[in-house]
């Protein structure tokens, strides 16, 4: 079964269908700038891989995810935001806001974002 979904935007983006310019990308997944950012930094880390959602992991993804939040740290340091902080989100859902179905990690940072309480 392909690990692709064809009428999916950020497949499309991670298969370079797309005129999005990636920062980052590896065999597993794919780094570009939020098309509306909420902050100075804003990016996403996008698996190559279609899982609809955080709902979706299965125990076969959980490397993924990991390096997935790894790689979030790396382009921390690189846009020089790791030392005064950043916040990672995963919108799941429709509660949880989630307009592209396609799992993506959010990094916000390069000023003080507000609290979520
Ligand atoms: P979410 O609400 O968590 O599903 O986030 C989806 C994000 O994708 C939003 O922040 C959008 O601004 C962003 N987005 C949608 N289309 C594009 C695109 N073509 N290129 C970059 N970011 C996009
Ligand atoms: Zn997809």
């Amino acid at each position: 079964m392909s690990e692709q979904k064809d009428d999916c935007l950020f497949c499309q983006i991670a298969a370079g269908e797309t005129d999005t310019e990636l920062i980052h990308e590896s065999s597993s997944m794919v780094a570009f700038r939020d098309i509306n950012p909420q902050a100075p930094v804003h990016i996403l880390i996008v698996p190559r891989k279609h899982i609809q959602t955080i709902n979706d992991i299965e125990k076969v993804d959980i490397v993924l995810v990991g390096e997935l939040v790894q790689k979030a740290q790396e382009i921390a340091e690189e846009k020089e935001i790791a030392e005064d902080g950043y916040r990672l989100i995963f919108n799941c859902g429709e509660h949880g806001g989630q307009e592209v179905d396609h799992l993506h990690l959010h990094l916000l940072g390069g000023e003080q974002l507000g609290s979520l309480t």
